[in-house]
């Protein structure tokens, strides 16, 4: 069903002779598997040195769909993108034991009760405290079907295909448009220029930095996990979240995450060790771990500004701030053109704290897309534009008046 709203009406899609997905963290490497998987040929750029360097390459991340008291679409977004995960993992052991998927269940503690719905059980305190094997603070929501994964794991088992080339180092400077397709211009171990029919932009944090992407409003945001080690045999059966997480591994507690805006200093803070230590009691005080961290992870989250991430087309800019600057008015839609986009140029990104559970999905709809197949209802990209499309804040901008700089 595709987007009755002129300006997230989405372009036809032609036939995938060549693509290029740059940036390997969950984003990119579940594109490529997705596309692969239907038989496409996948270059798969990064700037690192290797695989997941940079948020995906968290050691521990829940899946779990995420809900709210009232459920709306961002509910079933998650729920579809959770389903999908869970599908994706039982389908292919070897991406599920490569991740260590382990499906614990996750407590989600509340401080004001949710009605039941069918992704949760609701617990009291206590029925809680039984689930998790320790003593909960407050009463819960229990998602039995959730749990944790290795994330980085993930990654590299995605790309272990025959149809996905990689390239590491390969850091990407510039796009430029061509006749055929686009110009990717590299800096790495030796400048180089690579032709590709199709582009994907899918380098987390970085989403917004090339010229033809600056309009995204994606705001860097750090986080670190802190790993703690158990003093005696520990008992915390599922992962428990509430303002922090815990994930209890046979080793280690880990304890996640800060979150800290504008910040992109990827060095492990003592200070967000500590605070992880003093969020464990929060949620339960029957959890015994050593107070110096022994480990951690700290990377950026790409955010936007309604937590959602962007999937689809590349919109052109300069041409939606002038077919649509006069939204403001309150026209019928019919009174404005259908949407103009950078041909061949895509983007999958901005899943902030939520990319772990989120980026198979999504990166299964803009395959879909890309490869020019359609959708079943639910599934296909048009579906969920009115969440995700990539020029939606430029359209949130002009219907408020706000001139947007393309
Ligand atoms: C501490 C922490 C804890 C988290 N916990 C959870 C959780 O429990 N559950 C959950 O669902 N989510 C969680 N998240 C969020 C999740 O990890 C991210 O949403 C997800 O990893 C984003 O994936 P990505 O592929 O978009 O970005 P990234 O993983 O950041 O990948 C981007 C890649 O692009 C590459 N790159 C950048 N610029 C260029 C360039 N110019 N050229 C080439 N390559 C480039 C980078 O090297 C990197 O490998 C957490 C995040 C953090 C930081």
């Amino acid at each position: 069903v595709q987007s009755v709203r002129p300006w997230f009406a989405l372009p036809e899609s032609k036939p995938l002779e060549s693509v290029v997905v740059i940036g390997a963290g969950l984003a990119g490497c579940h594109l490529a598997y997705e596309l692969a998987e239907r038989g496409h040929h996948v270059k798969l750029l990064d700037a690192g040195p290797e695989i997941a360097s940079g948020a995906s390459g968290n050691q521990a991340g829940i899946i779990k769909p995420f809900v709210t008291r009232e459920p709306n679409l961002v509910d079933e977004y998650y729920a579809a993108a959770f389903d999908y995960l869970l599908r994706l993992l039982f389908a292919n052991p070897s991406l599920s034991d490569a991740a260590s998927f382990n499906q614990c269940g996750v407590l989600q503690l509340l401080n004001k009760a949710y009605p039941n719905n069918n992704h949760y059980t609701a617990c009291s305190q206590q029925e809680a405290s039984s689930i998790a094997g320790v003593n909960i603070q407050s009463e819960a929501i229990f998602f039995a079907k959730a749990g944790w994964l290795k994330p980085a794991n993930l990654c590299r088992a995605l790309v272990k295909h025959p149809r996905i080339q990689i390239q590491l180092n390969c850091n990407v400077k510039r796009l430029e448009q061509r006749i055929a397709g686009w110009a990717i211009h590299c800096a790495g171990l030796t400048d180089e220029v690579i032709q590709s029919q199709k582009v994907v932009i899918t380098n987390g944090h970085h989403i917004s930095r090339f010229a033809q992407t600056t309009f995204l409003p994606i705001v860097s945001a750090r986080g670190q996990t802190s790993h703690f080690k158990f003093k005696k045999q520990q008992a915390l059966k599922t992962v428990v979240t509430g303002s922090r997480y815990l994930i209890p591994t046979t080793e280690e507690l880990i304890v996640g995450a800060s979150f800290d805006r504008d910040n992109e200093n990827r060095k492990l803070s003592p200070t967000d060790h500590k605070e992880n230590f003093l969020s464990i009691e929060k949620l339960t005080d029957s959890i015994n771990v050593f107070e110096d961290a022994v480990n951690g992870f700290c990377a950026i989250r790409a955010t936007t500004p309604d937590r959602l991430p962007l999937i689809g087309p590349v919109p052109n800019a300069p041409a939606y701030a002038n077919d649509y600057a006069n939204l403001k008015q309150g026209l019928p839609d019919s009174r404005f053109p259908t949407a103009s986009y950078l041909q061949n140029l895509f983007v999958l990104g901005g899943f902030g704290s939520r990319g772990i559970v989120s980026a198979a999905f999504s990166a299964q709809l803009l395959a879909e897309f890309i490869s020019g197949e359609i959708g079943t209802e639910q599934q296909a990209l048009s579906q969920w534009m009115d969440l995700c499309h990539p020029g939606r804040f430029l359209i949130r901008d002009l219907k408020r008046g706000i001139p947007v700089t393309a």
